[in-house]
């Protein structure tokens, strides 16, 4: 049986402005099973990022808050000071970002960085610290190991730099790696490597990894189970081939249809007409329904619940309620 290692039940991060409250994730709920490759896909704006730096810990206060509850090992994370979190950040959840310039100090070299994650989470002393950080860059496909600790970042490609953050991260072993749209700065060949690292990663040393990406050829690539996400809400869920072969929320249709095809031959690539809304901007009704071609009067004025099928599927459409399934129909 499957055991959830992350549980979000009910997560609203909101960030106040001069125009009041504005929600940007809106009660979600979803979990993170063991060893398991969950995808959160949306367009830029859906809240996905929004999601992993509330189970990180670092939404600032100073104007975000966080409520519901982030369950990891039965521990509300919502809840825990930011001493507890620094705890956790590394030694049981790690994030990796897109741009790795934003996680590595320009000032140290790889060594010295690597070194000081192993020694504040671990204590271990500085040799053997010295040698797991060179076992780790050696097991992320780095090339002259040895060599690459005395380097600075700014020395190495932009696919090296992702190759250490990802050594970075996975150093302290932690259970849950979060990683934000971990290739979209890179080149394609770089990406393919990047992504084949993170399901070998996977494999090896079991750690469960949340991908955030607005990309579905990396979901299809990676992933088990995928969240869709939309203006803040979840709006699909469920395990990679049923979404991939049934897509039932028109707004996942849509992400399907833009995946280039190599095997189709098309003048222009389909694109979703419209933008994702400005959070807060609708209050009622189904967010999509400004984009979507099957909106009816219904969907302007009630916000649809999230329906399930009975392979698990669940999708937040008025055409599924009673589990039917207009859109495939
Ligand atoms: Fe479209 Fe209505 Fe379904 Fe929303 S509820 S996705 S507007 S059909």
């Amino acid at each position: 049986m499957e055991s959830p290692i992350l549980e979000v039940k009910s997560l609203r991060t909101t960030f106040s402005s001069d125009n009041g409250t504005i929600p940007v994730v809106n009660e979600i709920d979803f979990h993170v099973n063991a060893q398991e490759v969950l995808g959160i896909v949306g367009e830029s704006g859906c809240g996905k990022s929004v999601t992993s730096l509330s189970i990180m810990g670092l939404i600032p206060t100073k104007n975000g808050k966080v409520e519901g509850e982030i369950l990891y090992n039965g521990e509300n994370l919502a809840l825990s000071s930011e001493k507890r979190m620094r705890k956790i950040r590394g030694n049981d959840i790690a994030m990796i970002f897109q741009e790795p310039m934003t996680s590595l100090n320009p000032v140290f070299t790889i060594g010295e960085q690597l070194i000081e994650a192993i020694h504040i989470h671990w204590k271990w002393p500085k040799k053997r610290a010295r040698e797991h950080a060179v076992q780790m860059l050696k097991k992320v496909g780095l090339p002259r190991a040895e060599q690459l600790i005395k380097e600075y970042p700014h020395q190495l490609s932009g696919g090296m730099r992702q190759r250490v953050m990802i050594a970075m991260a996975m150093i302290c072993e932690p259970k849950l790696l979060i990683a934000d749209e971990p290739t979209t700065a890179l080149d394609v060949t770089i990406q393919a490597q990047i992504l084949d690292l993170m399901k070998k990663l996977n494999h090896e040393t079991d750690t469960a990894i949340i991908m955030i990406t607005h990309d579905l050829g990396v979901v299809a690539e990676i992933c088990q189970r995928v969240i869709v996400m939309y203006s803040g809400k979840i709006v699909e869920e469920g395990d990679v081939r049923s979404i991939f072969k049934n897509p039932k929320h028109p707004y996942t249709i849509g992400l399907i249809q833009s995946v280039p095809d190599m095997r189709e031959k098309k003048d222009r690539l389909y694109s979703i007409p419209g933008n994702v809304p400005k959070p807060g901007s609708i209050e009622v009704g189904c967010h999509f329904a400004p984009r979507c071609p099957y909106a009816n009067e219904r969907c302007k004025y009630e916000t649809p619940p999230l329906f399930t099928f009975d392979n698990g599927q669940k999708v937040r459409c008025w055409l599924c309620e009673e589990g039917r399934d207009v859109v495939n129909d």
